[in-house]
């Protein structure tokens, strides 16, 4: 028979209950769109016609709107699920911001004020080594800034051993190439000496690179120059470091993990890092180092292409001014925290389904301390739950390891305990 006179009617397909559920949540034209789609689909041999409903939930799915995630992966930041979540004090700020606000506006005198003052007098305090302070998109569009004010037609002074990849096939040596800098790498892979940058700074060098391997570890024989030993080495350019992780002070869990205080103090000129990892903030990226470069930066054309909105300026504020972001917290919880959380929802699950503690590792992920391994605890379930928990309601993500479902709760926060086993008992129906 004509494959096309198969294809079931719009009014029949729309009747399926689950494409009725869909319609009530994203709209009766939302759900009919996806439908015609499907249906052309079935018409061209792409697929059975018997499978129009399906693909058109398949589509409504694929572009649903962004749903609230408990991330039970034991991945501290990961870029998938929105790296670090807002802190109460942060998300009512961004609510607050969302009107009208004073972003850039002084109440007091009634004209106009710097735009984000409150966010940068908070970065500021946090990092008195900073003469100067700005924040941008994030760190991508803080090295693309200084690459071009700093270097567009000269030379960045970078090592060989810090050429990154950043995620998603985007490169750091390709976003600075973009700008009209040039590369001169130097070095090997596994080494480079500051003999190999004194050797390559000359009239045409912009400025020294260096750019944390936040993602990826070298072992063996290996060595990099260290900030401090490039500063001390006087080579009559800035010295711009990428610590990536946004940690502003030393954090002792993390003890391989740069900040921005020591690295200034140890003489960079520049520093640029991301504000929604370590610093559990909002995507932003900060800028901060002598006052002169950071002016030059702040004034420069493409700071106005890359200036972040109000909502990115509330939270930053509000998040410098917590002690205890959700992120520092859940890297700072205790294990023995953890496993009794654990085995307060194990025994919720009893008779249920077979579920145990398992002690396990957690990480930070998302560009940040590489290959440190945080003791952590997590609800271990059989695997075939994975993905009703992450299309459930809410959606939970864990991990799966040796066939079974790991729900790792040092990346839980602990007021979501209950809703996660409220999502595991509705999974198990
Ligand atoms: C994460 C990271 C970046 C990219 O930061 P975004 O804020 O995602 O643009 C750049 N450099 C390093 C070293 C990083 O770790």
């Amino acid at each position: 028979m004509d494959q096309r006179r198969r294809v079931p009617r719009t009014d029949a397909v729309l009747a399926d209950p689950r494409l009725v559920a869909a319609a009530a949540r994203a709209g009766r034209h939302v759900v009919k769109s996806a439908v015609t789609r499907a249906q052309e689909r079935a018409r061209g041999g792409e697929i059975e016609p018997e499978r129009v409903a399906d693909a058109a939930l398949e589509e409504l799915r694929r572009v649903a709107p962004a749903r609230a995630v408990i991330n039970a992966t034991g991945v501290l930041l990961h870029t998938n699920l929105g790296r670090a979540p807002l802190s109460a004090a942060a998300v009512d700020a961004v609510a607050t911001a969302a009107g009208n606000t004073d972003v850039e506006f002084d109440l007091d005198s009634g004209g106009r004020a710097r735009r984000g003052r409150g966010a940068l007098a908070a970065l500021a305090a946090a990092v008195p080594e900073a003469g100067g302070v700005h924040v941008v998109n994030n760190n991508a569009a803080a090295l693309v800034l200084a690459a071009t004010a700093l270097a567009a037609g000269r030379e960045i002074v970078i090592s060989r051993g810090e050429l990154v990849e950043i995620g998603d096939g985007f490169r750091i040596p390709d976003l600075l190439v973009s700008t009209g800098a040039r590369l001169r790498e130097v070095g090997t892979t596994n080494l480079t000496h500051l003999a190999d940058y004194t050797g390559a700074v000359g009239p045409e060098t912009g400025f020294v690179l260096k750019v944390h391997p936040s993602n990826f570890r070298v072992e063996g024989f290996t060595g990099s120059v260290p900030a401090r030993e490039l500063a001390a080495a006087r080579l009559g350019v800035p010295l711009v470091v990428d610590i990536g992780s946004g940690l502003l002070a030393r954090e002792p869990l993390l003890p391989d993990e740069p900040d921005a205080a020591s690295t200034l103090r140890a003489g960079a000129d520049l520093v640029t890092a991301s504000g929604d990892k370590l610093l559990g903030g909002p995507q932003a990226g900060l800028l901060l180092g002598r006052r002169e470069l950071v002016e030059r930066l702040r004034r420069h054309p493409l700071a106005r292409a890359l200036r972040v909105d109000k909502l990115t300026l509330a939270a930053l504020e509000a998040t410098l001014r917590d002690a205890e972001p959700p992120v520092r917290r859940a890297l700072r919880a205790r294990p023995e925290d953890l496993a009794e959380r654990a085995a307060a929802i194990v025994r919720k699950l009893e008779g249920i389904v077979t579920a145990a503690v398992a002690r396990v590792p957690a990480t930070v992920g998302g560009g940040g301390a590489p290959g440190v391994e945080l003791p952590s605890a997590a609800v271990a379930l059989p695997a075939e739950l994975a993905r009703r928990l992450r299309t459930g309601e809410p959606a939970v993500v864990g991990r799966v390891e040796d066939g079974r479902l790991l729900l790792d709760l040092r990346t839980v926060p602990p007021g979501q305990d209950e809703a996660l086993a409220g999502a595991v008992l509705a999974a198990c129906r």
